[in-house]
């Protein structure tokens, strides 16, 4: 299968977690991959190089406007094109809202919500000339439902939701759609890093941790896997989804169908 060969598709945040699982499978469906993101990046690129696409880097830091304006001019410049944009980066931050710090918040809000509204503007010129594209949002059920002491979180995902249906409602008469992934608990470092903290709060195990937290909010009990999220995209980029649009579309055990 090689559904997107003479693609390039831009996943920011794709050092980790779902990120790099997206950059593995569009890649596996041929895609050439511009990554982003901190942390173990060479294992990273190693992993999605191996699929046998041309794959690059770029360390844009995703809350610096002006180095997400250089990291799509890179890209179209190394690859032509960027024909499926797949903002991903995300941070989080746990307190409740009287004792959120103000430095927090505005992190927040630029990773998760407005380096999306920055690629997008510099991205979709090049997607409306050449009458096609693919912006996929990883949102979250957070986008769609509020639990306690996320309030940057939740607000950057409710507004990437109305960011999505904004640019769907935009490039409706193109050959451009754009759609936001609102997961449920998946287990990515992110994640992880509130089952340490769950652990250390209970003075329970790792695996105890793992499953009062999945369980309170999953009803399957089950952590989504990055690669069902990944298979998704990939779905959103084919012909047969050509007419989804403005989507938010929850992959999240049952969580927001209580
Ligand atoms: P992760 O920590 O594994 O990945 C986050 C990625 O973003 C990493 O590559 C990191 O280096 C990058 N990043 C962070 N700050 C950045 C910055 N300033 N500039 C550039 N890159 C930056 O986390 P993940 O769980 O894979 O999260 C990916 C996305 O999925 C996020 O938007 C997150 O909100 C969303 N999400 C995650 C879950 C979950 O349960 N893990 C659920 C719903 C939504």
């Amino acid at each position: 299968m090689s559904t997107l060969r003479g693609k390039t598709a831009l996943v920011t945040g794709s050092t980790s977690g779902i990120g790099l699982a997206m950059a593995v499978a569009l890649a596996k469906q041929g895609a050439n991959i511009m990554m982003n993101g901190f942390g173990e990046k060479d294992a990273a690129i190693a992993t999605v190089k191996a699929c046998g696409v041309e794959v690059d880097y770029h360390g844009a830091d995703m809350s610096k406007p002006a180095e997400i304006e250089a990291m799509i001019a890179a890209t179209e410049q190394r690859f032509g094109a960027i024909d499926i944009l797949v903002n991903n980066a995300g941070i989080q931050h746990v307190a409740n809202v009287e004792d959120f710090p103000e430095e927090r918040w505005d992190a927040v809000i630029a990773i998760n919500l407005s380096s999306a509204f920055h690629t997008t503007r510099f991205a979709l010129p090049g997607m409306k000339r050449r009458n096609w594209g693919r912006i996929i949002n990883i949102a979250s059920v957070h986008g769609l439902v509020a639990s306690m002491q996320k309030a940057a979180y939740v607000a950057a995902k409710h507004g990437i939701i109305g960011l999505t249906k904004v640019v769907a409602l935009e490039t409706a008469r193109t050959g451009v759609t754009c759609n936001a992934i609102c997961p449920g608990w998946v287990l990515t470092p992110l994640v992880q890093k509130q089952v340490d903290a769950r652990a250390e709060r209970d003075g329970v195990s790792n695996d105890a941790a793992k499953l009062a937290l999945v369980s309170e909010k999953q009803p399957s009990g089950e952590f989504v896997a990055p690669e069902q999220l990944a298979a998704l995209a990939v779905f959103l980029c084919g012909d047969a989804a050509s007419e989804v649009r403005g989507a938010a579309w929850n992959m999240d055990g049952g969580w927001t169908a209580q």
